[in-house]
């Protein structure tokens, strides 16, 4: 628009028209009053200030009416005697921008808050190597019962730490999820069921209704995945069959195998849900239960059980109560949850460690020692490198980060000296190595922090491949 000094419009343009004037002409008009529906000048006009300092400052406001944001500049036009003539306004609608912006700083956040929390992440994973191994390897020198029962509880707090950091890494590099554990369903339940139980027992028993557990949990029912994540998923589900039930009832949890799947059920006698319910209920943020909820329980719940390659399923009635069904794919009973004292061994080696954390070197060192191999280790590289080349080794464990080379490029050269050596590389990154980095150089991969068992696994699978090049060369 051009408004003459008196602030009424000389000119409006097309979109000015449509916009502030629904299609009529604006001239004749106030700019106050076409703009902000104001009867006088408004205060914070930008002319004012434009004037006043000789450049053009502009101005955005959040126009209510459109729930968007213009921002708006006066440019004025001085007459050769200095005068005031006429000044020309401009609004600009910049919601759009805005929101791009906003955006980009949130993206560039996210992504400096990745990068951080993955540096931690990975010196957080040195810490907890060291604290299980040392929490593994006294456990071997014990029978002692308060000894072996403060050791698990060690052992269990540092393994749901890494399973935090797990989290950290899963968030600054979303989709590496690793589920490595096998875990044993019954177990599982069990645990859940003693960190539920003030919820389901010990409130309920206050408020003078009886919650009755029933369970019928198999043995040996193993499913493969992250433990931390699953008690989180079955607590949030148990949390719910009990705020379903404000009258107590009954809940029932039981575990099968059927076809391929293992199946867990959940099963309350509660209020039930209507279909809109069972619709949305794993909306984040949907609840029923106003303040009390946040609506977060089974968006959550769906994640994990989709991630662990499983199946949820809500079957419910209003007034008769609620089963929620998972499924899960078997797996074989896996050799991880071997103890090293039962695993067979495939051979005895000679083996080589370089990390440059030496509590890990020597950690690592203790631990396959006591399992009779011949063990060496070294916090430099290069020192590595040459002891590799002058003697045989059967087997080298190596770090990725290490200072001056990475496990990787170490690996390569390793593997030129004498490509039968068998590789492992454990790292405390959140490795998303694809094939071609791995190729030809490892064979195998261990994360931080590592239990002694997953060492072992490895190290007799290493073996399957190690032995019968022996055998070979001898016979
Ligand atoms: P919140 O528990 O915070 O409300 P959830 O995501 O855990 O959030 O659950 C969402 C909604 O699903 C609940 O508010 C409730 O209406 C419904 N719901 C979940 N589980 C049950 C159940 N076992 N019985 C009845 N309603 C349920
Ligand atoms: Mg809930």
């Amino acid at each position: 628009m051009v408004c003459g000094p008196d602030f009424s419009i000389l000119e409006s343009n097309e979109a000015a028209n449509i916009v502030l004037g629904k299609g009529e002409t604006l001239i004749g008009e106030k700019c106050h009053r076409a703009l902000r529906q104001n009867s006088r000048p408004c205060l914070d006009c930008p002319l004012k200030d434009t004037v006043n300092s000789g450049t053009i400052i502009p101005l955005v406001k959040y126009d209510d009416r459109f729930n968007e944001y213009f921002e708006e500049r006066c440019v004025p036009i001085i007459s050769e005697t200095g005068q005031l003539s006429s000044f020309i306004l401009t609004a600009k609608n910049t919601t759009k921008s805005r929101e791009l912006e906003e955006k980009s700083a949130q993206l560039k956040k996210l992504s400096a808050l990745g990068q951080i929390s993955s540096g931690v992440a990975h010196d957080f994973n040195n810490v907890l190597t060291v604290v299980l191994g040392r929490v593994q390897l006294m456990r071997r020198l014990t029978n002692d019962p308060y000894f072996i029962k403060s050791l698990e509880m060690i052992e269990k707090s540092a393994l749901d730490g890494a399973s935090k950091v797990r989290k950290i890494q899963e968030f600054s590099r979303p989709g590496i999820k690793t589920l490595t554990e096998s875990i044993n369903l019954k177990t599982l339940v069990e645990e859940v069921l003693e960190i539920t139980r003030p919820r389901w027992d010990i409130a309920s028993k206050v408020k003078g209704i009886l919650i009755e557990p029933v369970f019928e949990l198999k043995d040996d029912l193993f499913i493969r995945g992250d433990s931390s994540d699953l008690r989180n998923a079955f607590t949030n589900i148990i949390f719910n069959a009990v705020d379903a039930m404000p009258n107590g009832g009954i809940l029932s949890i039981k575990t099968d195998k059927i076809d391929n799947y293992i199946c867990i059920d959940f099963k309350d006698t509660g209020t039930g849900m209507t279909e809109e319910t069972i619709e949305r209920i794993f909306d984040p943020f949907f609840t029923t239960k106003g303040v009390l909820g946040n609506g977060l329980g089974m968006s959550e719940v769906y994640g994990i059980i989709k991630r662990h390659n499983g199946k949820i399923n809500v079957v419910s009635e209003v007034g008769a109560g609620t089963t929620i069904k998972l499924r899960f794919p078997t797996i074989q009973k896996i050799e991880e949850k071997i103890s090293p004292a039962k695993q067979k061994y495939t051979g005895l080696f000679n083996i080589y460690i370089i990390d440059d954390e030496e509590y890990i070197l020597e950690t690592l060192q203790d631990f396959l020692s006591d399992l009779g191999h011949t063990v060496q280790t070294n916090t430099s590289p290069k020192q590595a490198l040459s002891d590799i080349k002058k003697s045989h080794y059967d087997i080298v464990i190596t770090d990725l980060s290490m200072p001056g080379i990475s496990g990787l490029e170490l690996a390569e050269q390793i593997k030129a000296l004498d490509p039968a050596i068998q590789l492992i590389l454990i790292s405390g990154w959140a490795l998303n190595l694809d094939e071609s980095d791995l190729e030809n150089r490892i064979d195998f991969v261990i994360n931080k922090p590592f239990s002694f068992e997953k060492i072992t696994y490895v190290l007799s699978e290493v073996g399957k491949k190690l032995l019968p090049a022996r055998q070979n060369q001898s016979s």
